[in-house]
């Protein structure tokens, strides 16, 4: 196969990235090439909700939206991980006031304002008298008052409300003991890696240990399998083990919803800026997640401290905020998306980032020719204004670690890995192409030095910083920079 740049038809081209997630009001073809056009780059996939036909078949559509439009649009698999819910409530709900007492059992049954089932069968055991118990995204508010460490727990109530079927429960003080993936997370993993899903989020992380796990599971269900994986951060243990969790993952979500249950709401803002520069740090991308656009689910725009939320997120240097109710079951997924590629556009046309600030490389790094390169070409890019970093990838190492110092100038991917290229979607700036001549890197720079003025993606007199590995033979590691103008 040749060259291919297919014309794409895509309107808007950010550098952050949008993360949509699909739902019911989502998974038409339409409706997904309509979020196509409007700017999503990334599609997630709940495993929380839905049937696996539904999904082969938004699956199948994504790929229809790809090849027409030209695009290489991401797919995340999003694990719940060890989410603890009540069971079913009888008649849907039952008020329960401040001051009474709520028993939690272990035992399977139709909960009463006296008694419910919780999905946690080491609950008496792990919990400890005075702990909070949070139910309904932090609504209803109980503490421990006892437990019988076999099979029930009683709370007092602090905040009362409706309890009602099946809502999740948040333990912020609890050492949970289950594992990281329960056997439906095994299960939906398994059918994510058969679809070839790009990403692999998991719910609920507690430590790099979970990360570690993770990844050797997908070994093991799929050896040659290539997804990448995302630690969502939304518990205090996570947080604690930040460092390891980022070494250890290859991206993050700012799950702010459970955090903001987990941890006071008030300390998400600094945690959210504390986690994006670290990412930064590492070359790993970082998703802002949850009531981004909120209120647009119902309404036709956004209110102004959300537009000013998504901005300052791509402020932070995040590499894509995400949706969540707003395009599964809001009213108006298209408008959504391309209300906050607006936000996006504009902060990106008047506010420039530039992330220089990088823990000292060493000698004996593996990686510290191509990382000395990666520095070097965007060094070079904002010192001659440069109009792209051009790089060639197989693993798509160079294509994150140039997007993470977050230059001015386009960065153009070029692989003749696929899985690479949508994966590279979720990540700040990057464009990515297939390419696959195996030719000289001299004939390559020029070949796609054309395709991109062909394109009108770079113009004449614009310099463009290129990075390769040479000799090509070897396949190698980026080892050479090269700096030229378009004629
Ligand atoms: P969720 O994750 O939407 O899967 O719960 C995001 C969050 O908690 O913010
Ligand atoms: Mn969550």
């Amino acid at each position: 196969m040749s060259t291919q740049i297919q014309e794409s038809e895509r309107i808007q081209f950010n550098r952050t990235k949008i993360v949509a997630t699909l739902g019911p009001a989502s998974s038409t073809p339409e409706m997904l090439e309509e979020m196509a056009r409007a700017g999503a780059d990334v599609f997630r996939i709940n495993f929380s909700h839905g049937k696996y036909d539904d999904v082969i078949t938004v699956v199948k559509h994504i790929r229809e939206v790809n090849r027409k439009l030209g695009t290489h649009i991401s797919i995340l698999g999003d694990l719940q991980g060890p989410k603890l819910r009540i069971g079913v409530v009888e008649n849907n709900g039952v008020e329960i006031k401040e001051g009474q007492i709520l028993t939690f059992t272990t035992h399977e049954m139709t909960g009463t304002a006296e008694k419910v089932y919780i999905t946690y069968p080491q609950f008496p055991k792990d919990v400890k008298v005075d702990e909070n118990i949070l139910i309904d995204d932090g609504k209803l508010v109980l503490r421990v008052v006892s437990t019988n460490k076999t099979d029930e727990v009683q709370a007092q109530v602090v905040h009362g409300g409706i309890l009602s079927s099946k809502k999740g429960v948040n333990l912020p003080n609890t050492r949970i003991s289950l594992p990281c993936l329960t056997p439906k997370d095994l299960q939906d993993l398994e059918f994510a890696l058969q679809q070839q899903f790009d990403w692999i989020g998991l719910s609920f992380v507690r430590s790099g240990a979970d990360i570690i796990e993770l990844k050797h599971i997908i070994r093991n269900i799929d050896p040659a399998s290539k997804a990448r994986v995302i630690a969502k951060i939304e518990k205090p243990e996570a947080v604690s083990d930040i460092d390891n969790i980022i070494r250890e993952t290859d991206a993050l979500m700012v799950a702010r919803g459970d955090l903001g249950v987990e941890v006071p709401m008030q300390r998400v803002p600094v945690i959210q800026k504390m986690l994006v520069r670290k990412c930064l740090a590492a070359s790993k991308p970082v998703i802002i997640a949850t009531q981004m656009m909120e209120s647009m689910i119902t309404n036709i725009s956004p209110s102004r401290a959300e537009v000013n939320d998504v901005a300052n997120s791509v402020m932070d240097g995040a590499d894509a905020v995400m949706l969540s109710g707003e395009t599964s079951v809001g009213k108006h997924p298209h408008k959504v998306v391309e209300a906050m590629s607006k936000i996006i556009a504009q902060v990106e046309e008047e506010h420039t980032l530039y992330y220089g600030e990088r823990p000292p490389l060493f000698s004996t790094d593996e990686r510290y020719v191509s990382d000395h390169i990666c520095y070097a070409a965007t060094q070079l890019a904002r010192h001659t204004n440069a109009a792209a970093i051009i790089t060639m990838t197989q693993s798509g190492y160079t294509a994150f670690r140039i997007s993470s110092y977050r230059p001015r100038a386009s960065i153009f991917v070029f692989t003749d890995n696929y899985s690479i290229l949508t994966q590279l979607s979720l990540v700040w700036g990057v464009r990515g192409y297939y390419y696959d001549k195996n030719i000289s890197t001299d004939h390559t720079i020029a070949d796609i030095k054309f395709i991109l003025k062909k394109e009108g993606l770079v113009v004449k007199d614009d310099f463009i910083v290129n990075t390769a590995s040479i000799p090509l033979s070897e396949k190698g590691k980026s080892n050479m920079i090269k700096l030229s103008i378009v004629e």
